[in-house]
C-alpha cells in the first residue's frame, strides 16, 4: 500500500515540496505520495487529525504552522526543541514526533554541495525569525566563529538563550557594523530575514565580507537585494534552494530510513 504524506501550509501552492519528494521516492523506490494541503489559518490541528485518521504517516509543515505543529506534537527532537519550530511531522501509532530539518538542510548545503567547511569561519548571521531560529542551534555546533545581527537587538538576545553556545555568540545591531578590518571580516554571511520578500536591502555596510567569501541567502527563486551587494562586493552567492532540498532530505529520511541523493535534485529544479 502506497504510504500518504503531505506538506501543510497557508499559501502553500507555490510549494516546491511535492516535486521533491515526488523525484526522491523515484529515485529510492520507495512507494509514496505527497500532496499540498491549504489548511484554514484556524485549522491546522484539525487538519492533522483528519490525516491522521485517513492514515497518513507524515508530514512537512511550513508558514504559518511551524510553531503550532511545535505545540502539537507528542515528542520532540533536541534541534526541534531548540528551534522550538517544527517543520516535519511523523506519526507513529498515538505519538506525534516533531523535528525541525531546516538547520541540517543548511549547514549540509554549505558544508557538502557549496564545499565550504565551516569550521574556524567568522559566520554572521542576519535575522531572529522563524527561519534563524531553525538553524541556530546545527549552525553553533560546526565550530564556527558565530555571530548575529538584528533589527530588533532584543530579539536576537532572546533567541539565544537556550543555546548551549550561547557565551560564544557575538549579538550585533546593524549600527555596529562599521566597514572592518581585513582580518575581523566574515567569511560567510547568511540571509535568513524577510528582506528578500519585501525586495529589502539590510543595512549592512561595504567592506564586510573576507576575500573568498560566501553570501547565503535562504531565500529562492530570485535575485534578492542581499544577493546583489555581494556580488558587487566580490563575494560567491548561494540562494536557498539547495537549503530546501536538503531539509527535505532529512525529513525523507526521517519517515523512510532512506537517504536521497540531492544532487540531482537540485540540478533538476534548477533547470
Ligand atoms: P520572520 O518573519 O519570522 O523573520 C523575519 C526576520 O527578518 C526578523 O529577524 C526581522 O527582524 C528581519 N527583518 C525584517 N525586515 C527587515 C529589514 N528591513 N531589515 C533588517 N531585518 C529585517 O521570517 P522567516 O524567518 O520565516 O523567513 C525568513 C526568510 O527565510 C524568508 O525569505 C523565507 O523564504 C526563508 N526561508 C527559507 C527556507 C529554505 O529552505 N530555503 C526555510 C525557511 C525560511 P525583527 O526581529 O527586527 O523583526
Amino acid at each position: 500500500m502506497t504510504d500518504k504524506y503531505a506538506v501543510i501550509g497557508n499559501p502553500v501552492a507555490h510549494s516546491k515540496s511535492p516535486l521533491i519528494h515526488k523525484m526522491f521516492a523515484e529515485q529510492t523506490g520507495q512507494d509514496i505520495s505527497y500532496e499540498k494541503i491549504e489548511a484554514p489559518l484556524d485549522g491546522f490541528a484539525a487538519t492533522i487529525e483528519r490525516l491522521r485518521k485517513d492514515g497518513y504517516k507524515g508530514c512537512n509543515v511550513t508558514v504559518p504552522f511551524k510553531f503550532e505543529a511545535f505545540n502539537i506534537a507528542t515528542e520532540l527532537s533536541k534541534r526541534a526543541q531548540a528551534a522550538k519550530a517544527v517543520n516535519t511531522l511523523k506519526f507513529d501509532n498515538e505519538k506525534i514526533i516533531g523535528d525541525n530539518t531546516d538547520g541540517a538542510g543548511l549547514v549540509h548545503d554549505i558544508e557538502c554541495n557549496i564545499e565550504m567547511p565551516l569550521k574556524g569561519k567568522r559566520v554572521l548571521l542576519m535575522g531572529a525569525g522563524g527561519a534563524a531560529y531553525g538553524v541556530l542551534v546545527p549552525l553553533s555546533q560546526r565550530g564556527a566563529g558565530l555571530a548575529i545581527v538584528n533589527r530588533t537587538i532584543a530579539n536576537a538576545w532572546e533567541m539565544i538563550k537556550p543555546c548551549d553556545a550561547s557565551q560564544l555568540i557575538s549579538i550585533y545591531d546593524y549600527s555596529q557594523l562599521v566597514p572592518l578590518p581585513n582580518s575581523i571580516r566574515f567569511n560567510i554571511i547568511i540571509n535568513a530575514t524577510s528582506t528578500g520578500l519585501t525586495d529589502e536591502m539590510p543595512p549592512l555596510p561595504s567592506g564586510i565580507f573576507a576575500p573568498g567569501a560566501l553570501a547565503y541567502d535562504m531565500m529562492y527563486g530570485r535575485e534578492t537585494p542581499f544577493m546583489k551587494f555581494a556580488r558587487a562586493q566580490g563575494a560567491q552567492v548561494a540562494d536557498g534552494l539547495g537549503m530546501l532540498v536538503e531539509q527535505a532530505a532529512e525529513a525523507f529520511y526521517i519517515w523512510r530510513g532512506v537517504r536521497p541523493d540531492t544532487a540531482p535534485v537540485i540540478a533538476a529544479l534548477r533547470a
